[in-house]
């Protein structure tokens, strides 16, 4: 179960104000956790019922906010809370928080093994709890660097990041429109099931209310995790729950981009490039425009074809890269559109240009930086 879901405990109160010796407490309720409960460590953190034994230099080194606990603690003015021989301190946070802290504090977590499929959820919700509470900024930046491996800001990792998940199967129809055998625009879904494969990986919008929970303001990290957003499906569960999660000027800043994004790409889509501003030399306006038109004006209905034009709109700028791939694989002279090599390449010199124009506006239709 996704830890930040759960219920919150509140730790257990000490009692050392009403003791003589704070130690009389009831030890039975008390489990020891069975891997990170060092005997020979020095100070006993404890969260519900478990407690870890840990040593205070390696403790202080880790985290500035323990090592300020354990500061007040050694210099308050009642008696310190002992437990076992050692400082004792109760955590706020759940079991598993606990536990993730102790594994980055004896560097016992690999985070490059972080791939952000769904199984490991509780265990990215769990770390940012523990960094961003604990403020142990050496996990954040590798927990950073991961989500940027995952999803890239730069639009060439994008795309190889999409390419290996397709070639890796974890990827449901992308673009849906593809020039048919005859090289005319038709419609064709890919007989794969998106639903299914989609939940490969944790929902973007998680990921989104983990690091602003932790304080990111990184347009490079914002940015590509909306994006993802826009693109994911909405029908999941525990959809709602995360929402309401967010900041709301998060949401704001979703459908403000979203509405930017789509509005962009039909413009693009219904609007077709003249003569003029694809360059065509001399009379190529007369022998290859007019088979231009037609070409995008049959991208266009087949985009706006029913349930077509959803997935090519939500994952737009994966569906303008499947056409430039297949105009690329297959040159628009060989087809009936009866377009030169030369304008063909003009062609798709525009589409890369509409489809980098939607990248490089993310960040400002999402409004990333504006509040
Ligand atoms: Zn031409």
């Amino acid at each position: 179960m996704d830890a930040s879901h759960s219920t919150r405990k509140r730790p257990r109160q000490t009692d050392s104000e009403d003791d003589t010796t704070s130690e009389c407490r009831d030890e039975g309720t008390y489990v020891e956790h069975p891997s990170l409960y060092y005997d020979d460590g020095n100070v006993i953190l404890s969260s519900e019922n478990t407690l870890f034994r840990a040593h205070r230099s390696i403790l202080c080194k880790a985290s500035p906010v323990l090592r300020d606990m354990l500061e007040q603690k050694a210099h308050e003015d009642r008696k310190p809370d002992v437990l076992r021989g050692c400082l004792h301190i109760a955590l706020d946070v759940e079991t598993q928080v606990a536990e993730t802290l102790m594994r980055i504090v004896y560097n016992d977590l690999r985070l490059d093994t972080l791939t952000f499929v769904t199984s490991q959820l509780s265990l990215v919700t769990s770390i940012f709890r523990a960094a961003g509470k604990f403020r142990i900024e050496r996990t954040l930046v590798e927990v950073y660097a991961r989500i940027k491996y995952k999803w890239p800001s730069d639009l060439e990792k994008h795309d190889r990041r999409i390419a290996l998940e397709e070639r890796m199967n974890l990827r449901g129809p992308i673009g849906v429109t593809l020039l048919g055998e005859d090289g005319t625009v038709v419609n064709t879904v890919r007989p794969t099931a998106p639903s299914t494969r989609r939940v490969a990986f944790i929902h973007p919008v998680h990921i989104l209310a983990l690091v602003r929970s932790a304080g990111c303001r990184d347009p490079e990290i914002l940015t590509p995790l909306l994006y993802a957003w826009t693109c994911a499906p909405t029908n999941l569960a525990g959809y709602d729950r995360v929402l309401h999660a967010l900041p709301q000027m998060d949401l704001v800043r979703y459908i403000r981009g979203l509405e930017y994004l789509r509005c962009f790409h039909a413009q693009c889509m219904a609007v077709s490039p003249t003569a003029n501003n694809l360059a065509l030399p001399g009379d190529h306006e007369y022998q290859c425009w007019p088979g231009i038109r037609v070409f995008w004006a049959d991208l266009g209905g087949a985009w706006m074809d029913t349930n077509v034009v959803f997935a090519a709109a939500r994952e737009p700028i994966e569906a303008w890269g499947l056409i430039i791939d297949r105009l690329t694989i297959h040159p628009m002279h060989c087809t009936r559109y009866n377009i030169c090599s030369g304008c063909s390449d003009k062609l798709i010199t525009m589409m890369k240009t509409i489809r980098q124009g939607l990248w490089s506006n993310l960040t400002l239709w999402f409004a990333v930086s504006l509040f």
